[in-house]
């Protein structure tokens, strides 16, 4: 059994990363050329890593399943990336995001790690600056900034509603001057599908070429894995709809151990779902709630008319709303974190107040900011004793700006002007903490293998703050995993090329290719969608919001039942040497419904409610706290890595216990 060994390296957490590099071996310029990497996933993390390590010089292949690097899930983020520049002078600071992030993840999290996401935080808003990032600026030109959950500072960078998508470009325009140079060779449309070890490292993968479905063998000295998030074992999640963990768990089924898997993120802005055929949940921007209020009605019978469609909500009136987080949570309001904001929306909502048709809906309200802001406007622009409307459609204008695009998307989805009346908004899954457990150098437990950005468990602890993934994914891309490789790659200066014709080869691509044999000769009944969806609505109801022990255990058993159905019934038309999405689809969803179980199986096991994971068991019953979550740090403070056994229910759990040396363990409060 390999040893959990986290790696960090000693002395005082300002200094650790800084001695570390220090320290470390490299490889020279003329030994870089001759060392191959493979970058798997070209989001914002395999992006940026694959960018760079190309500049160092080696020779990068990155895969990516979408035709180009710039269709990655990234360019989905919205809201903004976190940096800790105190550029608004607002008492902000390395340690203050490291502080905040710790606490956000209520203490879940590898403080090391955090400390040096922190510390290269301001590099990375230089770096996107210098590739041309269109950062929101303010009225004297300087970088904008706004305010995201869980903190009282404003350290979020943003571009409009637009924050991934110009950071994607930014990464891609680094990456295509590599493609042009020969540096990087690009693989769109192509799957990983499995991981080749020689000698027990990580030395290549085999890739479907997802066009032609020929089934291709890469090797190099080590692997990156960057392909994002599992959410969509969910079914319904705001993740692209391609989102998938098939990467992961194959490492995951190959020796990396997955750490966490129950820790996901349920986000509290998101567009309600509408209906049995929905296949995608659309996400609010949590920016949005630094100028939206939210509330339910005050009254059961306020509620019960708004759902039959007898009520609006503009004719509720202010004293008969309740805007239960400014109620509940004084200090934060509402912007307490995400997992806060979602408990509490749901709560109200089980409670019958939902303002929808299905009553699982909440108000996100604008009219106080249209009137703040509109009286500044008319305030600025001279404008004696406006009217009302002036005010409004002044404070409109400002809105727009800011948030343009959300809106607009709403009004497209929902059909309702939310300048008119207010958002309707509910939580859905959103982000998954959880993910390959990897030590300090990111490495996982495979020699050579790495895990970058959303797919590895670091470094959120149980729940991320908003705008803290794309800062983490651009970090370990742009700024940790180029120095940390290079450590591990230069005892592999002399090792030459890694040649594809041995057994190891031969053995991984035979198992992949039986599978997919499989899928197209199966002839089932039922569609891949079919399984899929019945594991996602096992998932919501009973390892979603909130979990308990007899509904986690028939869980795992319903899991079990419907994976064994799935490998009995399941239908893929279609060939394999062919473009099938169906075929694609199968794989991805085969290895859900093993992660899906495992997910089930760590929420078991953690018998506290922390972040995201919500255990009924795990309640505070008395004092200023009553009925919020209770974290166990006596028995919990440790992050779950579970090694593959076979079958997921018989995974063998790792604990890396975690030591809290720079920050005191608290209550979570968010009073
Ligand atoms: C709607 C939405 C809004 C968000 N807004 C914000 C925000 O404002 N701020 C913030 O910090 N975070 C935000 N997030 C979270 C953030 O966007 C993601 O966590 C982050 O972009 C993930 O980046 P990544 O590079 O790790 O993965 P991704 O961007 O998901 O990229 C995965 C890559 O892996 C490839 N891939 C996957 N599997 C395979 C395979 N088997 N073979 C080959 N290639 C594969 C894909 O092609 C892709 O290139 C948001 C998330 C959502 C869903």
């Amino acid at each position: 059994m390999a040893k959990l060994d986290s790696k960090v390296p000693k002395g005082p957490i300002a200094d650790k990363w800084t001695t570390y590099k220090d320290k470390i071996d490299l490889v020279n310029p003329a030994n870089k050329r001759n060392i191959d990497v493979i970058v798997v996933g070209t989001g914002l993390a395999g992006g940026s890593a694959a960018a760079t390590l190309a500049e160092l010089g080696y020779n990068v292949k990155a895969f990516a399943y979408q035709d180009s690097p710039r269709r990655a899930h990234s360019i989905a983020a919205q809201g903004g990336i976190n940096a800790a520049k105190n550029y608004m002078g607002d008492g902000d600071s390395n340690y203050r995001l490291f502080y905040d992030t710790v606490k956000g993840g209520d203490y879940r999290s590898r403080e090391a790690n955090v400390y040096r996401l922190s510390e290269v935080s301001g590099n990375i808003i230089d770096q996107c600056v210098a590739q041309g990032v269109p950062f929101a600026r303010d009225y004297g030109g300087l970088l904008d900034n706004r305010s995201f959950g869980g903190v009282l500072v404003s350290r979020t960078f943003y571009a409009k509603g637009q924050t991934g998508q110009q950071l994607l470009l930014g990464a891609y325009s680094a990456m295509n001057r590599q493609i042009a140079r020969g540096k990087i060779e690009m693989y769109n449309r192509h799957e990983m599908l499995d991981v080749v070890k020689v000698d027990g490292k990580a030395r290549g993968i085999i890739a479907r070429n997802l066009i032609t479905g020929e089934i291709e063998r890469h090797s190099a000295h080590a692997v990156v894995i960057a392909t994002g998030g599992y959410g969509n074992v969910y079914f319904l999640s705001t993740n692209a709809m391609g989102s998938n963990a098939t990467a992961a768990w194959k490492i995951h089924k190959k020796g990396a151990y997955f750490a966490n898997p129950c820790y996901t993120q349920i986000h509290p802005t998101c567009i309600p779902r509408s209906g049995d055929y929905q296949s995608k949940l659309t996400l609010m921007s949590e920016s949005l709630r630094n100028d939206g209020r939210i509330w339910v009605p005050k009254h059961l019978e306020d509620a019960k008319a708004i759902q039959e469609g007898k009520l609006k909500p503009t004719q509720i009136a202010e004293e008969n709303r309740d805007y239960y987080l400014e109620r509940r949570y004084p200090a934060f309001g509402n912007l307490v974190p995400r997992d806060v904001a979602s408990r509490a929306a749901k709560e109200r909502c089980d409670a019958g107040y939902g303002v929808n048709k299905t009553g699982e809906a909440v108000y996100l309200d604008f009219a106080a900011a249209f009137e703040r802001y509109g009286t500044q406007q008319a305030k600025i622009k001279g404008i004696h004793n406006p009217s009302k409307e002036e005010i409004i459609k002044l404070g409109q204008a400002i809105i727009e700006e800011k948030y343009g695009n959300l809106f607009q998307m709403y009004e497209k989805i929902i059909a309702e002007n939310p300048y008119e009346t207010p958002m309707m908004i509910y939580p859905a899954t959103h982000y998954t903490m959880g993910g390959v457990w990897v030590d300090y150098n990111l490495m996982t437990t495979v020699p050579g293998l790495y895990c970058i950005g959303e797919a590895n468990f670091s470094d959120h602890g149980a729940n991320r703050l908003g705008a803290s993934a794309l800062m983490q994914g651009l970090a370990d891309g742009y700024f940790v995993l180029p120095y940390t490789i290079g450590d591990y790659l230069s005892d592999d200066i002399r090792t030459g090329k890694i040649p594809t014709d041995t057994p190891e080869f031969d053995e991984v691509e035979k198992e992949v290719k039986d599978r997919l044999d499989f899928f197209i000769n199966n002839k089932g009944t039922h569609s891949v969608d079919y399984f899929h969806k019945k594991l996602g609505k096992v998932m919501w109801d009973k390892v979603g919001m909130a979990r308990n022990e007899k509904h986690l255990k028939e869980a795992i058993d319903e899991i079990k039942e419907i994976r064994e159905d799935f490998w009995k019934n399941v239908k893929v038309p279609g060939g394999q040497n062919e473009f099938n999405q169906e075929l694609e689809k199968a794989g991805r969803v085969a290895d859900f419904l093993e992660l899906g179980e495992l997910f089930a199986l760590d929420a078991l096991d953690r018998n506290e409610s922390c972040g995201g994971h919500f255990r009924e068991e795990s309640v505070e019953q008395d004092g200023p706290q009553k009925g919020e979550a209770l974290r166990n740090d006596k028995d919990y403070a440790y992050v779950s890595a579970w090694e593959y056994k076979g079958e997921p229910s018989d995974a063998v759990l790792h604990k890396e216990e975690l030591e809290f040396k720079d920050i005191e363990l608290k209550t979570r409060s968010y009073k």
